[in-house]
């Protein structure tokens, strides 16, 4: 019989993605390591030069961190979106230093 104390499965969790703003969106596990690729969930689409909304314009992968889960490397990619202002054309990527410092 389970535990009361178990919960579903959260790969956030487990990947201890809580708190820094972020949610895994997919994982590619083989026999030697792990890749976990995830995405920032708060908002960043307000320019920082003028403050108008800018355009998405896609994203970008960036390698943020190995994690060991048990005996297997674990990379963590994020997906950081790109912005263009559509008033004074300044392109920027969605904050991500909170889980960067973390
Ligand atoms: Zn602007």
């Amino acid at each position: 019989m389970d535990s009361p104390n178990f919960k579903m499965p959260d790969l956030d969790t487990f990947c201890l993605l809580d708190g820094l703003g972020l949610t895994a969106t997919g994982q590619d596990v083989t026999a030697s390591h792990g890749v976990i690729t995830y995405r920032g969930i708060d908002p960043d689409e307000f320019c920082r030069e003028c403050g108008v909304e800018g355009v998405p314009r896609g994203t970008v992968v960036r390698r943020l961190a190995y994690l060991r889960v048990g005996w297997r490397p674990t990379i963590l990619h994020a997906r950081v979106r790109t912005y263009r202002c559509i008033e004074c054309r300044h392109v920027w990527r969605q904050d991500m230093t909170q889980a960067a410092s973390a």
